[in-house]
């Protein structure tokens, strides 16, 4: 299914969609149980370099084998879209509406506005005839993810938004209130010290909440949204691993956003980092271990855990798929 009802009842309702990205099966599988253990609406995201990595044609059938797997599972009406997160042409979305996504991301924020605008009205104007949903970016994210890079965050201007979203027509704008990709968003120069934690910067919700007043009910997106848990950190540090100052964004400001109209939250970091984590402890504990199943499985449970967590916890979206 496409986002546009899921959208309007997640505005409505005060909770956001969990956009989960995935490269394999075992994250699939963990997205897909969670959301029906949780009877939770979900997006299944497919990266520029999840395709590059396991080819878009195979990832495209494995969502369709996720809806298939979530009814075995006992949801009679699962509510899953396949989403494109970060299409950078109009040829590679086109690509992807062609060949069954529901949903697309066309990122123009690197370019002039004027520009932004005309490419992804031309992706609108392509994917509506297709009722496929659209979902464009106004404002710049800084980090590292995939083939996305950005030194430094431009805030969205609340002032862009009535214009930029009339033009193009998108369905859902994503915006930039200090969110960032990847599991190094902020430098510990940036952050305060209390009780012995990096806090960083919090989210801009002055900038959220005057975007809000200009959109009433607009769908809003925020990418970048993985809060990097320590414990994760922590394990994948204990267990041979040598990963340095990684911050995210503190759940509780994702539970904030998600109460307004923030209805979609991208979380990908956190899932490497839960996968990782219990790999390493794995083959840390059972040396002797070299069948993949062996640690792929606490691997999935892992992530299947984090999502669950997200759901319930951080997004509220729980119990709230239209028919269960
Ligand atoms: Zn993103």
């Amino acid at each position: 299914m496409n986002t546009r009802e899921m959208f309007k009842r997640a505005v409505a309702g005060g909770y956001a969609i969990p956009a989960f990205n995935f490269n394999t099966m075992e994250q699939m599988q963990a997205i897909v149980m969670a959301a029906v253990e949780t009877k939770s609406p979900v997006i299944m995201q497919v990266s520029k370099g999840a395709r590059n990595y396991a080819n878009g044609t195979i990832l495209r059938y494995m969502a369709e084998g996720a809806v298939a797997y979530a009814k075995e599972l006992g949801c009679e009406h699962p509510e899953i879209v396949l989403h494109l997160d970060h299409g950078d042409s109009f040829e590679l979305c086109k690509e992807c509406i062609d060949n069954g996504f529901s949903s697309v991301m066309i990122d123009g924020s690197s370019l002039p506005y004027e520009e932004n605008i005309a490419l992804a009205k031309k992706v609108v104007d392509y994917a509506h005839q297709f009722d496929v949903t659209v979902e464009a970016e106004l404002g710049v994210l800084a980090g590292v993810e995939d083939e996305v890079a950005a030194a430094e965050s431009h805030y969205t201007k609340p002032e862009e938004v009535i214009d930029f979203s009339t033009r193009t027509g998108c369905d859902s704008l994503a915006i930039s209130i200090g969110t960032s990709h990847g599991a190094h968003k902020f430098t510990p120069e940036q952050c305060t010290l209390v009780n012995g934690v990096l806090v960083p910067p919090p989210l801009a919700f002055d900038i959220l909440h005057e975007i809000e007043k200009k959109l009433p009910g607009f769908p809003i997106v925020l990418h970048g949204s993985s809060s990097v848990p320590m414990e994760e950190v922590n394990t994948i540090n204990q267990y041979g691993g040598h990963l340095e100052a990684a911050i995210g964004i503190p759940e509780e400001q994702l539970r904030e956003a998600s109460k307004s109209a923030v209805c979609k939250i991208n979380i990908d970091s956190d899932s490497r980092l839960a996968m990782t984590a219990a790999i390493r402890k794995h083959l840390a504990e059972h040396p002797g271990d070299f069948d993949p199943r062996q640690y792929l499985k606490p691997a999935r449970e892992n992530m299947k855990k984090m999502y669950i967590h997200k759901i319930v916890n951080v997004l509220g979206s729980d119990g709230k798929l239209a028919q269960c």
